[in-house]
């Protein structure tokens, strides 16, 4: 059987709806060319991001429902504690609004001023919560991951050399937590091996220093070992989940990625002092230990959605349903990240449109015109968001890559939504020696990719 089927069938809708390129145009010139700008009933297909978009279930919907929402030890606390200790293991679970508080509250109890963090490769909200602190966040990922087209099969393998060499050079009263990202953000979602979730580990223990899975995407992760590491096939996603989880000492979760909610988090650690004291944070910005900074309805939704988004038919769709993606455009010559990651397809817009010099984000146009030739949001991941303005002369340098990040929501669409993403791309890919770039005209001191606005060169 060919056909990728969706595991589920549909009991509620909501309409989407196209717009002609006339109006597309119009509404461009208004955003300023600048998709986040862009008012989502005016986009027929949104990837701009898969975090925090998922579809929730009839079950979910039905424990939003039976959500206990006592201020103190709800019976959906319960619920939550008990479903997260089941399959991450951990001691202790706090619960809070999203990752990155979390994250906040576990580096402010962790970290002091020049401390270093090592990771795989840091998520933007990790790296400012560290930096905040004073520490600096250190990315360690294997060389060969830089290469956009090596198919690797865990692209998000740290390098374990490298991690020795920091820890000696720094010494390891420097280094209080070494972390892994699974499935690693950067590149669409690459994973981790378990071989590597296990040397990583074994380095910071011998060195006595904790180890931490930054696990939003730990089923997809979990389901790429089964697929991908020799002696896993035969193991459930859920034990993988459970051996990734015992070779640390704590996690943070962001439950807007497979969590399968659109709001929600926690912090897990088997250190009773560390814990305590991050419920006395807890308590001061998010709440009660036994809610966090959410609602008893969404600890009800998360517990549910941790259950399932193990269920390996759901696994099976999600991963084929992205790679199907990446394949179909790679194979019509469109240049991507290799392999096709977890969440997301990443086009190379330097190789596609090298007649746009990367000042003039050649990211930036073709996810414009994307937009115009379709009504799908993408995202820009290039000079955009990371070219770095020299503090003396201001002139600027462009990014290492000009990239265009098509991330797929959870549940949300179909095969046949796919086919159509698949079809624009290759309809902008054939028109590609017309696309010109953009100059910024507009633009913000900090994280200018959000308010900048453009016009076209
Ligand atoms: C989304 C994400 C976070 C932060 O979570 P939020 O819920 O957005 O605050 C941290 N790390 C990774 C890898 C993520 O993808």
């Amino acid at each position: 059987m060919k056909t990728i089927i969706e595991p589920f069938k549909i009991k509620v809708v909501e309409p989407i709806r196209m717009t002609t390129r006339s109006e597309r145009e119009r509404i461009l010139a208004e955003a300023g060319y600048n998709l986040f700008l862009v008012h989502s009933d005016d986009v027929l297909i949104d990837l701009l991001t898969d975090s925090g978009t998922a579809a929730m279930s009839h079950e979910q919907w039905a424990g939003i429902m039976r959500g206990d929402e006592a201020y103190a030890c709800s019976r959906s606390w319960y619920r939550f504690l008990e479903t997260v200790r089941s399959i991450f293991g951990f001691r202790h679970v706090i619960p809070t609004h999203q990752g990155r508080a979390a994250e906040r509250i576990l580096f402010s109890v962790l970290c002091k001023p020049g401390d270093v963090v090592p990771n795989n490769t840091h998520f933007d909200t990790t790296r400012a919560n560290i930096e905040y602190r004073g520490a600096e966040a250190r990315d360690l990922l294997r060389p060969e991951a830089l290469e956009t087209g090596r198919p690797l099969p865990f692209k998000g393998d740290m390098d374990t050399e490298a991690l020795e060499r920091l820890i000696d050079e720094v010494g390891t009263e420097r280094i209080p937590l070494v972390m892994l990202t699974v499935t690693n953000n950067s590149g669409g979602g690459q994973p981790v091996s378990m071989a590597n979730i296990r040397a990583v580990s074994e380095i910071a223990h011998r060195h006595g220093i904790p180890f931490y899975l930054d696990a939003c995407r730990f089923a997809e992760n979990a389901y790429f070992i089964q697929q991908r590491e020799p002696g896993y096939a035969d193991r459930s996603v859920r034990e993988i989940a459970r051996e990734m989880f015992s070779l640390a000492d704590g996690c943070t979760m962001s439950a807007k990625k497979d969590g399968l909610v659109n709001i929600g988090g926690f912090l897990c650690t088997n250190d009773d002092r560390l814990a305590e004291q991050e419920r006395d944070l807890l308590i001061l910005t998010e709440g009660f230990p036994t809610y966090g900074g959410l609602a008893g309805r969404d600890l009800e939704a998360i517990a549910i959605g941790l259950e399932e988004v193990l269920h390996e038919d759901y696994l099976t769709y999600r991963i084929a349903s992205t790679s199907y993606l990446g394949r179909r455009i790679a194979d019509a010559g469109v240049p991507i990240v290799q392999p096709p990651g977890g969440h997301a397809i990443y086009i190379d817009a330097k190789a596609m449109l090298p007649q746009i010099p990367p000042l003039e984000f050649p990211g930036q146009a073709l996810s414009v015109e994307l937009y115009h030739e379709a009504g799908i949001r993408s995202v820009e991941i290039g000079s955009v968001m990371f070219a770095r303005r020299d503090p003396d002369t201001g002139v600027e340098q462009p990014a290492p890559m000009e990239l265009v990040r098509l991330a797929i929501p959870r549940r949300v669409y179909t095969q046949s939504h796919i086919d159509y993403v698949v079809e624009a791309i290759l309809e902008v890919h054939r028109k590609r020696e017309k696309l010109r770039g953009y100059r910024i005209v507009h633009q913000a001191p900090f994280l200018r990719h959000f308010t900048a606005r453009f016009e076209p060169v």
